[in-house]
């Protein structure tokens, strides 16, 4: 049986690690061909930024291999490309859109998942008035308007290109939010509103290409087991308090919400669009 993405074309960001990864697997395994961006191809040898020494966390990943060599591996019917680009270069998301074109003919879905927390960098969460300008445009930069960039490119390929015969939809997006675009956390300013952006971006592109039948959703993630969060991770206190926060028990992990992902752009969500679904083992009840 043809899988839920058979024949469609979906362009990830940050797919060389965490969620994105897990997003780009999980779409090739229902049979999506992927357009892999990010600025590195696979987990890079971070630095941490708390001891300023070699980080290990990668070592602990499941693999080294980069992305798009796992999906062809995977699955060597389908296909992958990796795209070199940073989120917040206007000319390079465009050239990113333009190579999934290239290599697959069209766009179908586009995740705008690429992200960072600044505080989660710092070992103390950080208030206004403690959080630098530059670690704010940072998180912006990179958070939201990396989000609004991909959406602009997306969309006029989207608009651009002819339906498939028989589909009433032009084209899924997804963008990646948190909890904390939807309630407020300790001492993470710049990243709650960035998210915050993102869930109001997805509205607003909801309703303005609703008539293009053109989706837009957003995946508000608990806190997970990723990079991201390897300084909490890495704290017993505070990760025993973090996981005491989710009902379900425990931080999440990434598989859980490639599952939400593969929802929204599949044809289970077709009446679903400018919806923050959040993916967070009830975290939100509290
Ligand atoms: P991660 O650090 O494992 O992966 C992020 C990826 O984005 C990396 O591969 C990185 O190279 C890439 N990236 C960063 N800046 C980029 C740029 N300028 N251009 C292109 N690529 C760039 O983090 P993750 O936990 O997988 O986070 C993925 C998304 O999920 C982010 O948007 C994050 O805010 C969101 N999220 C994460 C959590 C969590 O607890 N980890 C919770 C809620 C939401």
């Amino acid at each position: 049986m043809p899988g839920r993405l058979h024949d469609k074309a979906a362009l990830v960001t940050g797919s060389s690690s965490g969620l994105g990864r897990a997003i780009a697997l999980a779409y090739a395994s229902e049979g999506a061909q992927i357009c892999c961006v990010d600025l590195y191809p696979s987990p890079r040898n971070a630095t941490n930024a708390s001891t300023g020494k070699a980080d290990s966390f990668h070592n602990r990943l499941p693999s080294s291999e980069s992305t798009h060599a796992e999906l062809l591996r995977l699955y060597p019917v389908s296909s992958a490309i990796f795209v070199q680009a940073d989120v917040t270069d206007a000319k390079e998301m465009e050239q990113a859109v333009a190579r999934c074109v290239e290599a697959f003919g069209r766009l179908d879905v586009m995740v705008n998942n690429a992200g960072i927390s600044v505080e989660s960098t710092h070992v103390r969460m950080l208030r206004v008035h403690e959080t630098s300008e530059e670690d704010w445009d940072r998180t912006m930069a990179i958070n939201a308007k990396g989000v609004f960039l991909g959406c602009k490119y997306a969309i006029a390929q989207m608009l651009r290109q002819e339906r498939r015969e028989g589909e009433r939809d032009r084209g899924w997006i997804v963008n990646t939010a948190s909890v904390q675009g939807l309630v407020a956390y300790y001492g993470t300013p710049s990243y709650c509103a960035s998210k915050s952006a993102v869930v109001g971006l997805t509205k607003q592109i909801a309703l303005d290409y609703g008539p293009d039948r053109i989706h837009c959703n957003a995946l508000c993630p608990g806190f997970l087991k990723t990079t991201m969060t390897q300084n909490l991770q890495n704290d017993p206190v505070l990760r025993q308090k973090t996981d005491d926060a989710h009902p379900f028990g425990g931080m999440g992990d990434v598989e859980d919400v490639a599952r939400a992902a593969m929802f929204l752009a599949s044809d289970d969500a077709r009446w679903v669009t400018g919806v923050p679904l959040p993916v967070d083992g009830g975290l939100l009840t509290l």
